[in-house]
């Protein structure tokens, strides 16, 4: 019997799901160990017995609360599914602000907008959080997007009891193979000291600044890399500071938040 695996997703872009949905040949051979009994994104039946759920998105209404629990509740193994169920996502940079401030935000302060978004259920909660800040969850696959071919690999890893290949090392070390001319000689700023590799720094590569969006190292005041950070003068924590668009999740965590 192959295991069942199921896909949910909450607040989210739906792009970490879709990266199995387009299916390549990496991932249809992990596809072929198991069976797919539930994934809105591609089928329309969906059954309650699973085995291994996988799941995308944020937590922000007591309605996915529930929901997740239940979930939890069905699934011998649960994965957190990309950035949004890893951190909370870029949405998360949103529990700045009261729900009345994000409805400002979106609808403005015009006569008739006090009424306006009363039925969008997402104004009446203040937070987003990730999954393990609501249930217990087994393995994360980082990444917004995940990376298909880690996806691959986690999974067999899972299916055939070994430990998921994740990398608990910096950016830097792949970026630095890769000999890219580092971005803080180039007046840039970069997160690769502290973000987890296991991307193959495309970031860098490609000129842009990593934003850490497969969250930070396990233990980044001592696992970040300290030849980038003391070439330029950085600590750890002014990199955790500096940007936050992928790991608000930290900055909420300094704050005494969870
Ligand atoms: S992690 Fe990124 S790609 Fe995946 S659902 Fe969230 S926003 Fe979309
Ligand atoms: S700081 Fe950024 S650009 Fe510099 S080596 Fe690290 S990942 Fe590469
Ligand atoms: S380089 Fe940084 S931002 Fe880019 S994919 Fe990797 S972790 Fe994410």
């Amino acid at each position: 019997m192959k295991p069942k695996i199921a896909f949910f997703d909450f607040a989210s872009c739906e792009g970490c799901q879709l990266q199995i949905a387009n299916l390549e040949e990496s991932v249809i051979d992990v596809v072929g160990l198991v069976d797919i009994v539930a994934f809105r994104e591609v089928m329309k039946e969906a059954s309650d017995d699973y085995d291994i759920a996988i799941v995308e998105g944020s937590i922000a209404r007591p309605i996915d609360v529930e929901r997740l629990k239940k979930i939890r509740e069905n699934a011998s193994i649960l994965i957190a599914f990309g950035t949004c169920a890893h951190l909370g996502g870029i949405q998360r940079l949103s529990n700045q602000w009261t729900p009345q401030e994000n409805k400002e935000e979106v609808y403005g302060r015009h006569e008739g907008a006090e009424h306006t978004g009363d039925d969008n259920p997402f104004f009446e909660q203040p937070r987003h959080r990730a999954l393990d800040e609501v249930v217990d969850v087994d393995y994360v696959i980082p990444g917004c997007p995940v990376n298909r071919e880690e996806v691959g690999k986690v999974l067999v890893a899972i299916l055939t009891g070994k430990k998921p290949p994740i990398p608990d090392y910096p950016v830097c070390v792949e970026c630095k193979k890769k000999e890219n001319v580092c971005m803080f000689e180039i007046g840039k700023f970069c997160m690769g000291p502290l973000a987890r590799a296991g991307c193959g720094a495309p970031c860098p590569t490609a000129g842009n600044e990593c934003e850490g969006c497969r969250g930070f190292v396990s233990d980044p005041h001592v696992k970040a890399h300290t030849e980038v950070l003391a070439k330029y003068g950085l600590t750890a924590d002014d990199i955790m500071r500096r940007k936050n668009m992928f790991t608000y999740r930290y900055i909420e965590k300094s704050k005494g938040g969870e």
